[in-house]
């Protein structure tokens, strides 16, 4: 497949409807980021629409017919909108950081509570500016959310914080749900995808650590299309299912500007199913998601329900 044109499978209707209108608001109002959005992620509809709590909306109505309803799932970003480090995958701005929030746990869990989310999705840009590297303020909102409703699922999106097991520690006493850490490629391939101050090792030792220190289930995210070879991806999913990891999620890279890395290879959706299967029945994760739409968050809610009642 060339890397030049995008194939029709990655062409996705644009988000719309009440319920979207709605969740949109009540971050404006409350000053709060979301993936979601600063992604412009193509799967907001999927994904904001459903939900016990949820208002009412056309949208979220017709999915319940068709049967795609299920806990919305959106991904708040803790922390600001400026990283301390530079992916080369990744569009968010580097350097600049914002002061931290102190108000930002507790609204995030009024949004959690009036958009009427029965799963939330918690990440945050690196701040290895910070003396704890935003670990307390990740633990803080973890609880502020559990606090307001102990039924809402929290799956944490951590970073690395450059392998210090007493940051990681912090974030498990919070008692979130999902504990997840994105290894983001095979290791060869490490650098030039990540930031030179992330790796395979450290990344492996912070999911070996979810996995046997916490009750939550470990995840973490590959990104395909970046020139990974196919043993390269078995050996990587081989490697996070010795570690204990639980729950993958394997996606298509594509390229967020010019100045990012170019995509190696758009991957066709037959492959994707084969790495799921690969995934579930012969290396026995709880579940993966694997599709060239599927982000690290991907309805996350709806599949860790439906995996959990299988
Ligand atoms: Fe983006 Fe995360 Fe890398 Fe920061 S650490 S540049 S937020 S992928
Ligand atoms: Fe948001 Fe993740 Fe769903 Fe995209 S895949 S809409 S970022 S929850």
């Amino acid at each position: 497949m060339s890397r030049s044109r995008k194939p029709e499978w990655l062409k996705m209707r644009p988000p719309s409807g009440q319920r979207f209108t709605h969740i949109k608001q009540s971050l404006r109002d409350r000053d709060l980021n979301t993936v979601c959005e600063e992604a412009n992620c193509p799967n907001m509809g999927e994904c904001w629409s459903g939900g016990a709590n949820a208002p009412p909306d056309a949208e979220a109505a017709s999915a319940a017919e068709e049967g795609r309803d299920g806990p919305g799932t959106a991904t708040f970003m803790l922390m600001g909108d400026r990283c301390s480090r530079g992916c080369n995958f990744c569009d968010v701005e580097t350097g600049g950081m914002d002061p931290l929030d102190p108000e930002e746990p507790d609204n995030v869990a009024d949004a959690v509570a009036d958009i009427g989310l029965d799963y939330v999705v918690l990440t945050s840009v690196d701040r290895d500016d910070l003396p704890d590297q935003g670990a307390g303020h990740f633990a803080e909102t973890v609880r502020a959310i559990k606090r307001r409703n102990a039924d809402v699922m929290v799956e944490a999106l951590i970073p690395d914080f450059q392998g210090d097991s007493s940051l990681v520690g912090k974030v498990i006493d919070a008692g979130p749900d999902v504990l997840a850490h994105n290894v983001e490629t095979v290791e060869r391939l490490q650098w030039p995808v990540r930031d030179r101050r992330a790796g395979y090792e450290q990344s492996l030792s912070v999911l070996r650590q979810i996995a046997t220190e916490s009750d939550a289930y470990a995840k973490t995210s590959i990104m395909l299309g970046v020139g990974e070879y196919d043993h390269e991806v078995y050996q990587t999913l081989a490697d996070l299912r010795s570690v204990g990891v639980d729950i993958v999620t394997l996606g298509q890279y594509l390229q967020p500007s010019r100045s990012h890395l170019e995509v190696s290879e758009y991957i066709h959706p037959d492959a994707f199913d084969t790495w799921q299967r690969v995934a579930e029945e012969e290396l026995d994760f709880l579940y993966c998601a694997s599709g060239p739409m599927v982000r690290s968050s991907y309805r996350a809610g709806e599949l860790f329900v439906e995996a959990l009642e299988r």
